[in-house]
């Protein structure tokens, strides 16, 4: 279908604009990276659709940025949380499903021995981060330029003017102090973080890493740069964090280290483990979880944390993907992703201008700029993307009946509610918002 009116999502815009920064409640939904005035309001999902709030259906591409692999409103979990809600929404107090969960992501993920359930990936990954320095008594932490950590103090810091040189807060409210102790590396780039270690040394508590980053589009990492870190982190004493939010039951069952064969020390999941309520994880080698509070001294909590609603869902979606073959499916549906959408480019004739990287069900379109022949693999490639090519395609992606992230810095999330039918019609819509005709007049 082709979008009509969306007026009923810009007088919503407006009315939340009145009381809501930027009218959003997470600053990537109003879509201004893209360049539109106003975000679509979303009404309800079904499946892969949603319907907006002028009555419009999209397919979606987004399911709540990789939470729903399942697609919206799945019966399965609608009947777990229903069941789930009718006992009771929280309690503050331990429930049996929260064993059932930690069983389960233990199961699938063997470096996870013990697991700890908090509300956000934000939230995860901070608690790794706390118990990381807690067990080695040491403060710095290295990260990547371009992977993403959530919101918290540490994790916003820029690198400074060279590698080496101290961060700095990369938004304002964050002190300075906080981002001093976050030395930022190059993804796929040992040799960046031999120079951290160089300099600082003994003094990092851990490597944080995406192991498959999807927040600067989706980049495939060298093999060896993955090990290179882990034989890093031995040498120093350090310890290898995963953030596994978003690749976390997504790439495999056992997420981005089942796949690249190395064991981290701490892992955060969120997304798809909460099953699309507000639930994530974190958890890694039993002496490290003992460490944290009430058995150890590490003081982590939460009023909604293992919340009994949130649970069901995970519970169920998590069951769901095993017992659907889902790995294999969403490997074949990202295959033929891959397929159509670079027949579709190749037919509007952009084929040199874009490379597509997808790791299973993810999928990114990069968009090249003068500088740059292949996909990303670091977030200096990345600088050197064409964002104005890539707020085209979205265009397009929109007018033609598709929803896609609003930004060049993210992955499609294909599910198993996506059909054949679905996959054809988005390429269909990006080659017509690629051909050199539709590109010229956007721009
Ligand atoms: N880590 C990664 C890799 C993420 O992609 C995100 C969010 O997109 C987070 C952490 C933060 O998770 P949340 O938005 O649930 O706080």
């Amino acid at each position: 279908m082709t979008t009509t009116s969306t007026t009923r999502s810009r007088e919503l815009y407006e009315a939340a604009c009145r009381h809501i920064p930027g009218g959003v409640n997470s600053p990537v939904r109003a879509m201004r990276s893209v360049g539109r005035e106003y975000p679509i309001f979303i009404d309800r999902g079904a499946g892969a659709r949603v319907w907006d709030a002028d009555g419009n259906t999209y397919v979606d591409w987004v399911l709540s940025w990789g939470a729903l692999p399942l697609g919206h409103a799945d019966p399965e979990i609608v009947d777990a949380v229903t069941e789930a809600v009718a006992g009771g929404t929280s309690f503050g107090a331990p429930t049996e499903r929260e064993v059932a969960i930690a069983e389960l992501v233990c199961s699938a993920v063997p470096s996870i021995e013990m697991v700890r359930f908090v509300s956000s990936g934000t939230e995860a990954m901070m608690s790794t981060l706390r118990l990381a320095r807690a067990a080695t008594g040491r403060d710095t932490v290295i990260t990547f330029a371009g992977c993403y950590h959530g919101h918290s103090d540490a994790f916003l810091a820029t690198g400074g003017s060279g590698l080496a040189t101290l961060s700095i807060p990369s938004s304002p409210g964050v002190p300075g102090g906080a981002a001093a102790d976050t030395l930022i590396a190059r993804f796929n780039d040992l040799s960046s973080v031999e120079e951290l270690v160089a300099t600082a040394g003994r003094e990092i508590a851990a490597i944080v890493v995406e192991p498959m980053p999807g927040n600067m589009g989706i980049v495939h990492p060298d093999p060896a740069f993955i090990q290179g870190l882990r034989d890093i982190c031995d040498r120093i004493g350090a310890l290898l964090v995963f953030d596994e939010v978003i690749s976390g039951f997504r790439v495999a069952w056992g997420g981005a280290q089942e796949i690249l064969g190395v064991t981290p020390d701490l892992t955060a999941l969120g997304k798809i483990v909460g099953g699309g309520l507000p639930a994530a994880a974190f958890g890694g080698r039993r002496d490290l979880m003992e460490l944290v509070a009430p058995i150890g001294s590490v003081y982590q909590a939460g009023t909604l944390s293992g919340n009994p609603v949130a649970m069901a869902a995970g519970l169920a979606q998590l069951r769901a993907l095993q017992a659907r073959d889902a790995y294999t499916r969403l490997e074949e549906l990202g295959s033929l992703m891959e397929t159509q959408l670079a027949s579709a480019l190749a037919a509007a004739g952009a084929e040199g201008r874009c490379a597509i990287a997808r790791q299973g069900s993810l999928l990114t379109v990069f968009h090249l700029g003068a500088d740059l022949d292949h996909a990303p693999r670091n977030f200096d490639d990345g600088k050197l993307l064409d964002t104005g090519a890539f707020a085209c395609m979205h265009a397009g992606a929109l007018s033609g009946g598709h929803l896609i992230p609003p930004s060049q810095y993210e992955a499609l999330f294909g599910s198993l509610a996506h059909t054949p039918q679905d996959v054809s019609s988005l390429a269909q819509a990006v080659e017509h918002a690629m051909s050199p005709e539709h590109a010229t007049s956007v721009r």
